[in-house]
């Protein structure tokens, strides 16, 4: 006999390129359903601002890096201006008047089930669509900074709100979301960092790796910014410091090519490896003994699973900023934005303070989340079952 097919659950993902994150965990909650449920759900994943909204909302994406790196003071100004009567939240009010008729044209042309918003502008524009449509759409947010989270992330209209940190949990509750809305199960990674690795032996071996020195791994995020090269020059100053190498050193450049090409052409006193985007950041994880990063909630979640110390070498104004008390406060690294200063930390980890090194180590591992994201995906899934119920139930 055959069945008739279910239609899939249509999950609606809004994002945005606002920095690389947005995207990245909403592909991470993709894949999250396709692992867990297999076609049951079908996870459609849209630039809301970009793609559907009006001029001038839709260039918020493109400002967003001249913001965030060449005018921090503005960036952070615009980011704590949110009392009302503030500039900022004048903006985030009649921004999201303004998008209005086009958030609705976009809900109706995808028809979701389930909308999951991996953004902090797009709640308050979605819940005065909602209102004003015959059917409630359940929705959710999964907050995609770490520690310190924009107030615009919380709505306590939502049907449930995914937080990372006890800090943002807590801003939450201050924000007046409910518990029973709220949910701590970390940052939504990519599935392949909650598989076990490979073992250091083999990763380094595959990965071309020198097999025993102690390997420092050093990112600029996804866009390969801030002083890498500095970093990398200093680190290696000082892991050759006693005329041998006392580690070595791999830098991911990310998709900033002249860079890469610029590294790739030195000579370097210790053995190194010079990368451009990486697809297989989980092994390069776990091959390496410490990371060096800008405070990237998304590398800084990854290297925490991994069991990486992490020096911190700079972050964004606003949400990057609770970033690195994180850090500090958990015991699982430092920060410094002086280069010289990151090549001493590293050179006194791989040397005097190997055992504290090893005590980060732990920690991390203890502070990370692995299975942040079934745990998100199976929570949504559970949003989505009880409201279908509800639905079919027959008022009593
Ligand atoms: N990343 C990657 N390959 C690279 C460089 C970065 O897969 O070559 C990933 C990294 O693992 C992380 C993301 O890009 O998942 C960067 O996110 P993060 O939140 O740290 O910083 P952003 O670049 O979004 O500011």
């Amino acid at each position: 006999m055959t069945h008739p097919q279910t239609a899939p659950v249509r999950i609606l993902c809004l994002m945005s390129d606002t920095g690389g994150g947005h995207r990245a965990s909403a592909q991470a909650l993709k894949a999250g359903f396709a692992e867990l449920y297999g076609d049951r759900f079908q996870v459609d994943i849209i630039d809301l601002i970009t793609d559907y909204l009006p001029w001038p909302l839709n260039q918020i994406p493109k400002m967003y890096p001249f913001l965030s790196n060449d005018v921090p003071w503005m960036y952070s100004a615009l980011y704590s201006s949110q009392s009302s009567g503030s500039w900022g939240n004048w903006l985030a009010i009649n921004g999201s008047r303004m998008a209005k008729n086009s958030v609705r044209k976009a809900f109706l042309q995808h028809q979701p089930d389930l909308i999951i918003s991996v953004h902090p502008l797009l709640q308050l524009v979605s819940m005065w669509v909602m209102d004003e449509m015959p059917h409630r759409i359940p929705f959710v947010t999964v907050v995609t900074d770490l520690t310190t989270a924009h107030p615009l992330w919380f709505n306590p209209g939502v049907d449930a709100c995914y937080v990372a940190s006890e800090e943002a949990y807590r801003f939450a509750l201050s924000r007046g979301l409910r518990k029973d809305q709220l949910h701590l199960f970390g940052l939504p990674i990519r599935p392949a960092f909650a598989r076990p690795a490979l073992s250091k032996v083999e990763l380094r071996a595959k990965l071309k790796m020198d097999p025993a020195l102690p390997a420092v791994l050093l990112i600029g995020g996804g866009e390969g910014i801030g002083p890498v090269e500095e970093i990398a020059a200093q680190i290696t100053q000082q892991l050759s410091a006693s005329g041998k190498a006392t580690g070595q050193l791999v830098v991911v450049a990310g998709r900033n090519k002249t860079m890469q090409e610029r590294l790739a052409a030195r000579a370097w006193p210790i053995p190194a490896l010079i990368n451009g985007f990486v697809d297989n950041m989980p092994d390069w994880m776990a091959a390496c003994d410490c990371i060096v990063t800008k405070a990237g909630p998304g590398t800084m979640a990854e290297a925490l699973i991994s069991g990486l110390p992490i020096i911190l070498s700079g972050f964004i104004p606003g949400q990057e900023e609770g970033n690195v008390p994180y850090v500090i406060n958990n015991d699982v690294g430092e920060y410094s934005e002086d280069p010289a200063e990151i090549g001493r930390i590293v050179a006194r980890w791989f040397g005097p303070e190997s055992a504290k090194l090893q005590t980060m180590s732990d920690k991390a591992r203890a502070l990370g989340h692995p299975q942040a994201t079934f745990d998100i995906v199976k929570s949504i899934a559970g949003v989505w079952a009880k409201a279908r119920q509800q639905a079919t139930t027959p008022p009593k």
